[in-house]
């Protein structure tokens, strides 16, 4: 799961950016409505974090253009508490939910558990598919009684793969969810990382195999039965 930060506090971008990824979650943070904006476009995203006042484009005016373009990722708004009549005109322009600073932690988590859990994708610890179950807290990827520990980038392309299975996952998509929208250079890692995933498939002696589609990317098979 990828989230985004838009918030020019830098203090607040970094707490949320801390809080998220000691729950597991990968994020990026933008700290100016322009960039904000660039990000969100990508549609990479399973959630953005957004602050309502921000520097050069207003959190409003990304959600429109958002909207507009077609991006549906979930929005949740950080509003001040004398923002109230924002709040109405963020929920109307598609945001879908908000929370008012200041705000606590459990708070926070709760809703973009729910957010995140609308798409559909249910934040259960494990995840199964064929014989192989993936454990989400400890990264540990199972068969049986046999049980090996991923790292964290071969972590979140299984998971992804695994919830979008039945589908060919592209290259690219892998790369931005993954690595993040702005390093390019990354591109041969994805391979590099199939193929540590792959070993530690057989290494399990798994039935899941991970197939290319020819040169597009990457999807399972192994897991329909
Ligand atoms: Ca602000």
């Amino acid at each position: 799961m990828r989230i985004l930060i838009v918030e020019d506090e830098k203090g607040l971008n970094e707490a949320l950016k801390a809080i998220l990824e000691k729950s597991g979650y990968v994020t990026d943070s933008a700290y100016n409505g322009t960039d904000g904006l660039d990000f969100a476009l990508s549609g990479i995203y399973d959630l953005i974090i957004l602050d309502i006042m921000l520097p050069k484009i207003s959190g409003l005016a990304i959600l429109g253009e958002l909207r507009q373009s077609g991006v549906s990722t979930p929005v949740l708004l950080l509003t001040a508490k004398s923002e109230v009549e924002d709040k109405i005109k963020g929920l109307d322009t598609g945001a879908d939910d908000y929370l008012t600073k200041p705000f606590d932690t459990g708070e926070l988590l709760a809703r973009v558990r729910a957010l995140t859990r609308r798409k559909g994708e249910i934040m259960d610890d494990e995840l199964r598919y064929g014989d192989l179950c993936l454990r989400r807290s400890t990264q540990e990827l199972s068969r049986g009684s046999s049980s090996i520990r991923l790292g964290f980038k071969e972590f979140q392309l299984l998971e992804i793969l695994i919830m979008n299975k039945n589908q060919i996952v592209l290259k690219d998509t892998l790369c931005e969810k993954v690595w993040g929208p702005e390093d390019g250079s990354e591109y041969n890692n994805v391979e590099v990382y199939i193929s540590f995933l792959r070993k530690k498939l057989s290494h399990l002696h798994s039935e899941v195999t991970i197939k290319s589609a020819r040169n597009l990317g990457y999807t399972m098979e192994g897991g329909e039965k």
